[in-house]
């Protein structure tokens, strides 16, 4: 066959790719020639430092180039525990400084490759006794002196069934039999002007580099790229999104808004407020206003981020208001019923005051009260759509739609947002506001979102206290629980946190005691705890039955909620004043600045418990140690967010956060300076081709 491109190269066209096989890449996503070559190692071993014998230690992983001194014996040994026979093979290997026994087992074909006289690169780790020195199952390549091995070789990702050996020498077989159609990706200008090696080079270089400084080439090529398509595809998708209009709305009375407040907003609120009056209305203040005869606007296109606490709700009722005033349609999603519920009671009941007419719908209601509230909704009477998911499903009509607000945007796909953006039903879009409580660095989400305009809500209400947060080991489980359990007493709530939902999900299979939700719960009964009302909840139950219990929860009836992370998302309980993380030391930093949120949101002192096995160990410098103590010493989540990013680099730090897009193979934080690079060719380039078109 003849492929013009290597993506269209079905891994059937290599040698010793059977059906199986295939199947088995198919796992890793791996379906093309293409795929292949862009499945990288996750790290390398460096065999290139070759060490003399006489110079090794016990239990040290090393290379050693070693002559085969003595004839391959194979013996049958006992039969092992699976019931099948068994042999070993053992030889003696020796460079001029020392000798090594070498052992492998149910290898008898190794007889004609370990004969006497050869020489082999061996790799593996070894092991110093007073009775000498061997090697059990060492990695081996013929050695010789004029054609010199790669110094770095690949270890691969794997699954059951394919070892490194099969992938590395697929590799090595696309990159020689499909060069020609290895076709450069990237224009030459761009290539020379950036010092950047061709795609050629870089994919040979990421396999199978031949030094540290062709891996580190290869890989800053391979990470620009990435870098750039997405930049690329973010700024078309954008641009694209901009085009149309929007209705522009009429500058709202600002002033009755705030007196029907029970607090004033704080100046970050306002600020935001202002943003976003600005976009819809295209004026600064009412005076101005006069003078704009201009029936529609560009339609908005908004994040506002703020810290978990810091009033976004008042944010986007503010805009909602303003549309509603102007006789528009606005709808909020949100990722669970019980959010969407909380919202639908704050702003129904504030809204109300002023006359504006708001519904409630969620998967969970019943069909006659849905059919009501979409004729509610379809007719216009409802000004404002409060919901979860449901919004964004086949039967549900708008009319007039001028805005669409996201909650905690992370937990939704782009698709959903879009979906909801396009639910107007003439030609004009929405306004959209997406409001997100996982801060990134400002640098960073202006280019990462560059789709959307910024606001940053960087201050918390006043009088808010700063959560207390202590990390330690749990030999202090008693001392915790009797803290508890004392507020408890005083009528105060708590929510206890554990990594995973039931025992048997043992995924992360880890040598020490994970705590999960309901044992958890259950063996609360021995402890200072066992008089309270305790209560479980995870994210493998049904929606309904999360929402039951948040709701018991949120009424007071349930003392502590032992949980996984469903409660990530911002429910507001402001009478819950502990946080306690079990196995804190799993969690990353931005999930245990969420979790802690939880808390803290009324008047009374909060605290946030940070426990871990681990830190009785006091290794100060392991990564979950150093995570704790950020969190202990920092209450800014932008803060926590740059120290994230410093720890983590964005490839992680968006990957696990963002469903899809922003998953980079090979991207990291090292490569800040790269990412403003791609941003800046990106730019360049779509210029050039707006030039041509
Ligand atoms: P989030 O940003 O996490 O969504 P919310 O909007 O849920 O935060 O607000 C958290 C709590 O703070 C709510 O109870 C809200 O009424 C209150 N709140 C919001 N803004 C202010 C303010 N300016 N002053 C005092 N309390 C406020
Ligand atoms: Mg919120």
């Amino acid at each position: 066959m003849n492929y013009k491109n290597i993506y269209e190269v079905p891994l059937s066209s290599l040698r010793g790719i059977s059906t199986a096989r295939e199947k088995l890449f198919a796992k890793i996503d791996v379906f093309s020639v293409g795929d292949l070559l862009n499945f990288y190692p996750r790290a390398y071993e460096d065999r290139g430092n070759v060490k003399d014998v006489l110079d090794t230690a016990d239990g040290e992983t090393v290379s050693l180039v070693l002559e085969v001194v003595s004839p391959l014996t194979s013996a049958r040994i006992k039969a092992n525990r699976t019931g099948r026979p068994m042999t070993i093979q053992k030889f003696v290997a020796a460079d001029d400084t020392g000798s090594v026994k070498m052992t492998f087992f149910n290898s008898d074909f190794l007889k004609s490759t370990f004969t006497k006289g050869r020489k082999f690169r061996f790799y593996g780790t070894l092991e110093r006794t007073p009775r000498g020195i061997s090697m059990s199952s060492p990695s081996y390549e013929p050695y010789s002196e004029s054609v010199p091995l790669p110094p770095f070789v690949p270890i691969y990702p794997l699954t059951a069934g394919l070892t490194q050996k099969i992938i590395s020498s697929c590799v090595r077989q696309s990159l020689e039999q499909y060069r020609d159609i290895i076709t450069e990706t990237l224009d030459e200008d761009l290539l020379r002007r950036n010092g950047f090696i061709g795609l050629y080079d870089a994919l040979c270089s990421i396999h199978f580099p031949k030094s540290a400084e062709e891996l580190e080439n290869a890989r800053r090529r391979l990470a620009f790229e990435e870098l750039y398509d997405f930049h690329l595809k973010t700024m078309l998708m954008g641009s694209r999104e901009r085009n149309g209009r929007a209705v522009r709305i009429k500058y709202p009375d600002m002033k009755a808004f705030a007196a029907a407040l029970p607090f004033t907003l704080t100046t970050a609120q306002k600020m935001a407020i202002q943003d976003i009056l600005i976009d819809i209305t295209l004026a600064h203040d009412p005076q101005s206003e006069k003078e704009i005869r201009q029936e529609y606007a560009p339609p908005a296109r908004r994040l506002v981020q703020g810290d978990v606490g810091s009033g976004k709700t008042i944010v986007a009722c503010a805009a909602i208001y303003a549309v509603a005033k102007s006789g528009y349609q606005s709808a909020l999603m949100a990722p669970t019923g019980i959010l969407a519920r909380q919202h639908y009671e704050s702003i129904g009941k504030l809204l109300g005051l002023f006359g504006i007419k708001t519904v409630l719908l969620t998967g969970g209601m019943k069909a006659a009260e849905k059919r009501e509230t979409l004729a509610l909704i379809s007719s216009g009477e409802a000004d404002v759509v409060i919901g979860t998911h449901a919004l964004i499903e086949d039967g549900v009509e708008f009319r007039n739609l001028a805005l669409a607000i996201t909650d905690e945007q992370h937990r939704f796909g782009v698709a959903q947002r879009k979906t909801l953006e396009n639910k107007s039903e003439n030609d004009l879009k929405p306004h959209v506001v997406v409001m997100s409580a996982t801060p990134i660095p400002r640098t960073l989400a202006m280019i990462m979102y560059c789709d959307l305009d910024i606001s940053i809500i960087d201050q918390m209400p006043k009088g808010r206290q700063p959560i207390e947060t202590y990390a330690v080991g749990d030999d202090m489980r008693g001392r915790v629980y009797k803290f508890i359990a004392g507020l408890v007493e005083q009528g105060r709530q708590a929510y206890i946190v554990c990594p995973l939902a039931e025992q048997t999900d043992t995924l992360l299979t880890a040598s020490y005691e994970m705590k999960s939700a309901k044992e958890y719960c259950d063996s609360l009964a021995k402890t200072p705890l066992s008089g309270v009302r305790t209560e479980y909840i995870h994210g493998k139950m049904k929606q309904t039955q999360k929402d039951e219990i948040m709701a018991r929860f949120a009424d007071g009836e349930i003392d502590v909620l032992v949980s996984t992370t469903v409660i990530e998302v911002g429910v507001n309980v402001p009478n819950a004043v502990v946080m306690l993380i079990e196995n804190a030391e799993r969690f990353g930093l931005s999930q245990l600045h969420q979790l802690r949120g939880r808390v803290g949101r009324g008047s009374e002192k909060s605290y946030c418990i940070l426990m871990s096995p681990l830190l009785k160990k006091k290794n100060t410098n392991a990564a979950y140690a150093k995570r704790m103590d950020i969190i202990c010493k920092n209450t800014s989540g932008f803060v926590i967010a740059e120290k994230d990013l410093e720890l983590r680099g964005p490839g992680e730090f968006f990957g696990r956060r963002q469903s899809g897009i922003f998953s980079f193979k090979i991207a990291s934080a090292a490569d800040m300076e790269l990412v403003y690079l791609a941003k800046a060719e990106a730019e360049e380039t779509i210029r050039n081709e707006n030039l041509r078109t």
